[in-house]
């Protein structure tokens, strides 16, 4: 069989998968300008959940515990102004990064009073939010209908358009020198002494120092492949449907119990998301929009004129406790995992880049909590 080396003049990081996190990741370690990065993905770039995904940024909206991971999403979300600024110089490429907030409506006073726990909660643990009256929320929100029984406000969460945020990733990692190789599926690991040294992709051996696996929902899979040992993360399928040019659109997201509606500046709103745990199927179901069709349609009745303009299903990368996970995998030394970001991984990309930029380069500046670092489980409990 032909193999096809790429020579290494000096050193090299392979980074796996080309969605936000794999991006993310390249383009930070490119930015050091210390060694080579080449980052290999299967299909097109971000055609996998960072496309399907909404793009919200709201750390504080999910917030249930004060831990490391709340403070990593909180800590990510501030990073975004300066990414986005520094995207925009670097490509000329806007991400259109809103920091408007979000509102949380309840439909009835059994869904408020609900809610009223986990806001009571938030409020002692010093998340910033504030419990807003229906006709207050009217106010600020006129988009909604005036029958909703309570909401609140969380003035420090945003949104982010995720399609432009991979776009301009992949530009800025290009012109920072990374080498992406589109259409090319990872098979195998390259070893010596018990370290990985690099990867297989087919026919093409790609030596280098460090190896990082970016590939979501894919991670375990690909383990498999590489006779490594599992991490335990499985696909949750997220179904997502958008509304094209409304008249009418709320000024920031609208979060219920039951759906999320995010506004774009090009008119879409889009509408998400169902959580299916059913392997790696990406079907859209008419019965699953129309099911979150009409729980929008409570909070915004105008909706009911429009038709659908996009259904999308994207896989997220779920592990057991919904963290992600993070560093260096035990068993393997030289391979390095980010992956797991399930319901986040827009949110979380620009602190996981640095992180990981971090780690590699054993920089203390800003390192990875112990909670986050993988803890391989065996191959029959990951099932
Ligand atoms: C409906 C929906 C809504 C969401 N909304 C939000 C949101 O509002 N905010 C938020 O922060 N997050 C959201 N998410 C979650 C977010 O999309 C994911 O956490 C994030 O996209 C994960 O990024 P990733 O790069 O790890 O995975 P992916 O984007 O799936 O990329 C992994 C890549 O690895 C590639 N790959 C796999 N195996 C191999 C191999 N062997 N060789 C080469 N390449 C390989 C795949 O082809 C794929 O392109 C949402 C997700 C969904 C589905």
């Amino acid at each position: 069989m032909l193999e096809r080396f790429v020579s290494i003049k000096e050193g090299k990081i392979v980074i796996i998968g080309g969605g936000v996190i794999g991006l993310a990741i390249a383009r930070a370690i490119a930015k050091r300008k210390i060694c080579r990065v080449v980052l290999i993905e299967r299909g097109r770039l971000c055609n996998e959940a960072s496309f399907a995904a909404a793009g919200m940024l709201t750390p504080n909206v999910e917030c249930e515990e004060y831990d490391d991971f709340y403070l990593a999403c909180r800590e990510s979300n501030r990073m975004f102004p300066s990414l986005a600024a520094e995207l925009l110089n670097e490509t000329g490429m806007d991400i259109e990064l809103r920091r408007d907030g979000a509102i949380a409506v309840a439909k009835s006073a059994q869904e408020a009073e609900q809610a009223s726990e986990k806001i009571a909660r938030q409020i002692r643990l010093g998340i910033p939010v504030e419990i807003i009256s229906a006709e207050q929320a009217a106010k600020l929100e006129p988009a909604i209908s005036p029958t909703i029984a309570g909401a609140a406000f969380y003035p420090e969460d945003g949104q982010v358009d995720n399609r432009k945020l991979s776009k301009a990733l992949a530009l800025s990692a290009r012109l920072h020198g990374v080498e992406v190789i589109e259409n090319t599926q990872v098979t195998g690991l390259l070893e010596n002494g018990g370290r990985v040294t690099g990867i297989r992709a087919g026919e093409m051996l790609i030596e280098a120092d460090r190896v990082v696996v970016a590939a979501g929902a894919w991670t375990d899979y690909l383990l498999t492949t590489l006779n490594l040992p599992l991490l335990g993360i499985k696909p949750i399928r997220g179904q997502i449907m958008a509304y094209f040019k409304t008249a009418l659109q709320p000024k920031r997201i609208v979060i219920n119990s039951r759906f999320y509606a995010v506004p774009r500046n090009d008119g879409r709103l889009i509408i998400g998301a169902t959580s299916e745990d059913v392997g790696f199927c990406k079907q859209v179901l008419p019965d699953s929009i129309e099911i979150l069709r009409r729980s929008a349609l409570e909070i915004f009745p105008w909706l009911n004129k429009l038709t659908v303009g996009e259904a999308v299903a994207g896989l997220r990368p779920f592990c057991s406790d919904s963290r992600p996970l993070i560093g260096e995998i035990p068993s393997a030394p030289g391979l390095l995992v980010a992956t797991g970001h399930y319901r986040n991984g827009i949110l979380l990309s620009p602190w996981t880049a640095e992180i990981v930029a971090n780690e590699i380069f054993n920089d203390s500046h800003q390192t990875i909590a112990n909670p986050f670092r993988p803890k391989a489980i065996t191959s029959a409990s990951a099932k």
